[in-house]
């Protein structure tokens, strides 16, 4: 192909990203991702970028917020100096 690659825009290329297991796999022209199946757990693929990427990673990021605090994110308690 002579046209350089084009990671990052939402046109053609780009990837397909499982929701279960996170696995990426290229996009393929023509074929949406909800219609590719995850080589690994055969859950449907969002596309990567998309509204609904964004929704999931958006509740995602939540859920792991909620089950276990960033690294850093939770204030040091008081000294026990008893
Ligand atoms: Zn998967």
């Amino acid at each position: 192909m002579p046209e350089l690659e084009r990671h990052h825009t939402l046109g053609s290329g780009g990837y397909c990203i499982c929701p279960k297991c996170e696995t990426r796999v290229p996009h393929h022209d023509g074929v949406r991702c909800m219609d590719e199946r995850c080589p690994r757990c055969g859950a449907k693929m969002l596309r990567e970028g998309s509204e609904h990427h964004q929704l999931w990673s958006a509740k995602r990021a939540q859920q792991a917020a909620k089950s276990r605090p960033a690294p850093g994110d939770t204030p040091p308690g008081p000294p026990a100096t008893r």
